[in-house]
C-alpha cells in the first residue's frame, strides 16, 4: 500500500457517491443544483410519472375504460404525486 493507493481509492469513493437529493456525483465541493430548471423538471417528472401511474391503473382496472375515466384518473395520479412529492420532500 502506498499513499497513491489510498488517494486512489478514495478518488473512485468519491466518484461512486451520488447526492441523495440531486443525484449528482458528490465531490468535496458539490452544490445541489438549485435552479428553477431543476425544480420544474422535476415536477414535470412527478407529474408524468404520476399520470403513468393513474393510467396503468385504469387500464388495470378496466379492459376498455373510456378516454374520460384515464384522462380524469391520469390527472388524479399526476396531483397525488405532486401532494406526495412535497410532503416528502418538503419545499426545496
Ligand atoms: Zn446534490
Amino acid at each position: 500500500m502506498s499513499i497513491t493507493d489510498i488517494t486512489d481509492n478514495q478518488l473512485i469513493a468519491t466518484t461512486m457517491a451520488t447526492c441523495p437529493k440531486c443525484m449528482g456525483f458528490l465531490t468535496e465541493n458539490h452544490k445541489c443544483p438549485g435552479g428553477v430548471w431543476t425544480r420544474v423538471s422535476k415536477a414535470v417528472l412527478t407529474v408524468l410519472i404520476g399520470g403513468g401511474v393513474g393510467t396503468m391503473a385504469v387500464y388495470a382496472l378496466e379492459e376498455r375504460p373510456v378516454s374520460a375515466l384515464v384522462l380524469a384518473s391520469a390527472a388524479l395520479g399526476a396531483v397525488l404525486a405532486t401532494a406526495v412529492r412535497q410532503a416528502v420532500g418538503g419545499r426545496p
